[in-house]
């Protein structure tokens, strides 16, 4: 019996297209064979620009197809839920692109969804499988820095036109910073400290990129359950700054640049006192790591490399993050029951 995980994509977008189909097929093993779009043309067309053999403009039909084990959603953010639970009561695997949804009760229904057919559920929070993340986190928890007492992070990009669209316009697909750069930072930070964040100030402002007062910008603190402070700040509209990450401990501190991207890339290093030493990496393309972390968990080996929970948890706090800043006061961060 063939070992070979068939891939299905729900959404034709630029994700797909730029980075899960070439990782999906740069993992042995494991192919793209089916495409399902809202626009039969397009989606043909997207199918065959890609290597897909298979295009599909109806969910069910999709979903019915025997090829797909695994199905990959990176529609528009309003679609993931809906795509997610359709995905999982006909019995396939899920990884879903962040935010998982847009609400925690569709998060819960997905969870529930998935636990119910059995299937597999990971969320595309891709820095996790970065080499950099990794070794932050390795040196985080042996102790590289003492205990850490404070984190900053500095998520400023600005967004290739093709990128903007419902990204920046759109309330109902899900647009705005706060779904499309938080919900990483919140994933980051938990994975790279080992605990959750328990409440967070913010303030958001549109400073042109976003549209309608949709946010393109926000600043947020957020207190962990140790009582460490983490300070957040994103935006779409920062053209001249490179994305950066400090972990600052009693014994030292480790100082991260450019490391935020979709590609692998950027700087750690080590600072004691005033000697700066570089930690010498070498970099990893993620999103091949995230597939076969997901097939290996289809086959029963491991877990995906982000759960469900995980991206709970993310879409938690950029959801805390939205209140806080809305109304001007702290807002907890919500809590599975
Ligand atoms: P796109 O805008 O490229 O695609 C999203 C949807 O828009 C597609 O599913 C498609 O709908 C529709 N669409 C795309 N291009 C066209 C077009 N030319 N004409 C008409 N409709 C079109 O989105 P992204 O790839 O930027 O993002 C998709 C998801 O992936 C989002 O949830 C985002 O948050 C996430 N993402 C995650 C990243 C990561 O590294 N983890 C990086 C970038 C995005 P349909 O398929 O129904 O035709």
């Amino acid at each position: 019996m063939s070992d070979s995980i068939g891939w299905g994509l729900v959404g034709a977008s630029t994700v797909a297209r730029e980075w899960i189909i070439p990782a999906i097929n740069a993992v042995e093993n494991s192919r793209a064979v089916a495409v399902v779009g809202s626009e039969l043309a397009r989606t043909k067309a997207y199918a065959a620009a890609n290597g897909i053999p298979v295009a599909y403009d109806d969910l069910q039909a999709f979903l019915a197809d025997p090829a797909i084990t695994a199905v990959y959603v990176s529609t528009t953010n309003e679609r993931h839920a809906h795509a997610t639970i359709a995905a999982a009561r006909a019995g396939k695997h899920v990884l879903c692109e962040k935010p998982m949804a847009l609400s925690l009760q569709d998060a819960n229904a997905m969870l529930e969804a998935c636990a119910e057919a059995g299937v597999q559920l990971g969320i595309n929070h891709h820095l996790r499988s970065m080499e950099t993340h990794r070794t932050i986190q390795r040196l985080v928890r042996e102790g590289a820095i003492g205990k850490p007492v404070a984190m900053r992070l500095f998520f400023g990009v600005t967004l290739p036109d093709d990128l903007k669209g419902w990204r920046t316009s759109s309330r109902e697909a899900g647009g705005g910073v706060l779904f499309d750069l938080t919900v990483h930072d919140a994933d980051l930070i938990r994975f790279l400290l080992s605990e959750d964040p328990v409440e967070v100030v913010a303030m958001t402002a549109a400073t042109g990129i976003g549209q309608g007062g949709l946010a393109d910008t926000a600043m947020i603190v957020a207190r962990m359950e140790s009582g460490l402070l983490v300070q957040i700040g994103e935006s779409f509209s920062i053209a001249h700054a490179d994305t950066s990450l400090e972990i600052h401990g009693t014994d030292g501190a480790i100082l991260a640049s450019d490391v935020l991207m979709q590609r692998g890339g950027g700087t750690v290093s080590l600072r004691k006192g005033s000697d700066v030493t570089n930690v010498p990496l070498t970099h990893v393309n993620a999103y091949p790591r995230v597939i076969q972390d997901f097939n290996n968990a289809i086959r029963g080996r491991g877990a995906p490399s982000v759960s469900g929970m995980d991206g709970f948890k993310s879409l938690a706090f950029a959801l805390a993050a939205q209140e806080a800043a809305a109304t001007g006061q702290r807002a907890i961060v919500a809590r599975k029951h």
